[in-house]
This record gives structure tokens, sequence and C-alpha cells, in this order.
């Protein structure tokens, strides 16, 4: 076995584990972010290099289902900040301890307490080939700490925004229902899954998340539009953002997105 293969079963068997611990393939927040290194501590990169990709959207955008596909699809994890701040809350931590009241009440969680938990996950070995942002960032501050963070690991970065109208936004978060097992997402109104109430890969009975009720939504979309608008603003203003109808079907903004980041 070559060094390089090693290597290369090392990092399946991190991901791995990180999935099966984590179940962290969907996120709560609004950004998707695609970074990829290009030298990984003095290893000549691999061709399967992906790179860092961020996604961006309202929530309800189907950020979650795009990281779903995208790390289906290239063997990259997706991070949600989300995730990582419930597991944080989960495990009792003092930084969860913080997020929480935050998160309860539907708020960004402050920087001070995000920037750690995230720079930490984003040097774990998986995500050396690139991995895909979900829920971050989520303002204009957290775009620029973000902006630092990929430039010190010397990972290019391409950002996508999901586009959808509002109404529609409305159903598709009070419609969703997710699995608590496998993490695919599901709506009542326009995906529904084959048997009412369960999942269609393990027949898991579908949840509706805490922060999908029509109290938080509310808050969420506000917040969005106050909070995350700015960070859309900024990444337009450089010239990178692509932008994605994101009220088209889940394949065809797959597709869409795997064109315009030339990942085909
Ligand atoms: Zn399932």
């Amino acid at each position: 076995m070559t060094e390089r293969a090693i290597h290369s079963d090392l990092r399946q068997i991190s991901r791995r584990k990180f999935l099966r611990e984590s179940g962290s393939l969907i996120g709560a927040a609004s950004i998707l972010v695609l970074v990829a290194p290009r030298r990984v501590r003095g290893v000549e990169a691999d061709s399967s290099q992906v790179g860092a990709i961020i996604l961006l959207g309202p929530p309800g955008a189907g950020k979650s289902e795009q990281g779903r596909r995208l790390n289906e699809r290239h063997s990259i994890p997706v991070i949600s900040t989300g995730d990582l701040l419930r597991d944080q809350v989960k495990r009792g931590t003092q930084l969860g301890l913080q997020a929480d009241p935050y998160m309860k009440a539907g708020k960004l969680v402050p920087d001070s307490l995000m920037n750690p938990i995230l720079e930490e996950r984003l040097s774990q070995p998986d995500c050396e080939r690139g991995f895909i942002l979900d829920g971050y960032p989520r303002a204009l501050a957290q775009a620029e700490s973000l902006d630092s963070l990929l430039k010190k690991k010397g990972f290019p970065r391409h950002v996508i925004l999901l586009e959808v109208p509002t109404e529609r936004l409305l159903k598709l978060l009070s419609g969703r229902r997710v699995c608590p097992r496998c993490r695919r997402s599901y709506n009542i109104y326009f995906q529904p899954p084959k048997n009412e109430g369960l999942c269609d890969d393990d027949g898991t009975q579908l949840v509706q998340r805490p922060d999908d009720t029509e109290e938080v939504i509310q808050r969420r979309l506000e917040t969005y539009q106050n909070e995350t608008q700015p960070a859309i603003d900024y990444y337009s203003a450089q010239g990178r953002l692509i932008r994605i109808d994101g009220a088209q079907t889940p394949e065809k903004v797959a597709a869409e997105i795997e064109s315009k980041l030339g990942l085909q």
C-alpha cells in the first residue's frame, strides 16, 4: 500500500466516523461555501480536490438538500454550524451553554462563540479536499471573518445563492420534515415521502425541527433579511456571487450548481 493510498484510506475512515458520530449532513442556516486547498500539509493535492463551497440562501431554500447532494457526489463533508452548535449544546460544553439562549430565540450566535468552533472543525482531516458550508456566514461580520479564515488556510471559495420567493419559503419551512436517522429532508407540500410521515430510505418516523415552527420561521426570515442580506451584498460586490433559482426542482438546482461550479 502506498503512502498516498494509506492517507486516502485514513481520510475515508475519518469521514465516515465523523458522519456517523455527528450525523451532520443537514444544517439550519443560510449559506453554503465550497473551499478547496491546493496543497495539504506539503502533500501534492490530488485530482479529486474539490475546494470550498459556500451555500447561501434564506431558510427553507434547500441548502441542506443541495449540501447532501454535493456530499454524495464529491465525498466532501457538509459543515453545518447549526449542527455544530446543537452538538455543543447536547454535550453541555461551555460554548454550548452560552449559545443555547440565542438559538432558542432564533437569533444569531455571536462570532466569539462561533469562530473557534468553526475553525476547529475545518482543521479536521476530512476537510482537506474541500467542504460544503451550510448555515454560515449569516451576517456580514461572519462573512469577513470567514474570508480571513479561508485565506489563512489557502481555500479558494465559491459562493452560491439559492433564491426563492417569500410566499414559497413559508410553505417550504412549515412543511419541512426531517429523518432523524439519515438526515434526509422532505416537504409535505412539495416533496412528500412515499408513505406519509416515514422516510423513504429507512422507514424512520419523520420529525419537524423545533426551529421550523411558524413563530420561529417568521423570526428567522426577518433575521435573514436584516443580518444575512448585507453578507450577500458583500459577496456580490466582490463579484463572487453565483445566483441560482432555488424554486426549481432539487435535481435542476443540483445540476445548475455542478455546471456553474465547473465540477462536472
Ligand atoms: Zn431516513
